[in-house]
């Protein structure tokens, strides 16, 4: 079980996150919605070691405290970022940007098995191993982004905002993806804007106002839930 206890993140003076708190385990989805800035990208950054909590936050992996753990320390022991804009490497090939993704030691020894569990759960990039990043789609882009994380062998996997600037029909084949992810046992943590979608794919939610856990439920709570409609469905 990944755990957060009372993390808190702070920009200077401005606080980003305010004494958040929320597990998530593996195989299941648990999605974050929040406006921008909110503090949904601080929150996954503290989570991956690239920004720093704040002294009482606590990260604690399967029971052993994480925090203050080097992003490439984290990706490590097993969490993985996929951030926001994909990080993707525009001029390298599919295959060297998935190869860079193995580079954590725990990937090393199962390179070639991640790789064709990344082609099963994306045969687009089997396809297209050779073509140049920076020429493909947003939606595959996003998937190299993901395949990539994939390849640290992950037992969680953290995703900021992966449906943005992508086609409704993309979104909802990334949704697919990221199922197929979560029944290898990974668990999934979510940040998102896109509510609905989020919702129907997830397990579990948590609203985040202003750096703070304002709400939280099972998706079938959250999307009957009065503040959730009005802050983000329109009041529908
Ligand atoms: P968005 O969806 O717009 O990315 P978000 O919910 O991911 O928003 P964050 O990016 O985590 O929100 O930002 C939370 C708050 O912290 C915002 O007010 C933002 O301006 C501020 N912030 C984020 N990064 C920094 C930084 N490096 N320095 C100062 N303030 C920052």
């Amino acid at each position: 079980m990944l755990e957060l206890r009372n993390l808190t993140v702070r920009y200077d003076k401005h606080l980003a996150l305010d004494d958040v708190s929320l597990t998530l385990d593996k195989g299941e989805t648990v999605v974050i919605l929040g406006a921008n800035g909110a503090g949904k990208t601080s929150l996954l950054k503290a989570m991956a070691g690239v920004v720093r909590a704040d002294a009482g936050s606590q990260i604690v992996l399967d029971g052993a405290p994480i925090t203050g753990l080097r992003a490439d320390q984290v990706t490590n022991a097993g969490i993985a970022l996929v951030p926001e804009g994909r990080g993707v490497v525009g001029l390298m090939t599919v295959e060297e940007n998935l190869r860079l993704g193995a580079n954590p030691k725990r990937a090393r020894a199962v390179e070639a098995e991640r790789m064709e569990l990344v082609f099963d759960i994306f045969p687009r990039l089997k396809e297209r191993l050779g073509q140049y990043v920076r020429t493909m789609s947003g939606g595959e882009q996003q998937m190299v982004a993901v395949g990539r994380a994939m390849m640290s062998n992950p037992d969680y996997l953290l995703l900021d905002e992966p449906s943005l600037g992508l086609a409704p029909i993309i979104v909802t084949d990334m949704f697919k993806a990221l199922a197929r992810i979560t029944q290898t046992g990974v668990g999934l943590l979510i940040v998102e804007q896109n509510v609905r979608v989020s919702l129907k794919h997830a397990d579990r939610g948590f609203l985040l106002e202003a750096g703070r856990i304002t709400g939280s439920g099972t998706s079938a709570e959250l999307l009957d839930d009065d503040a959730v409609r009005h802050a983000f469905l329109g009041g529908n």
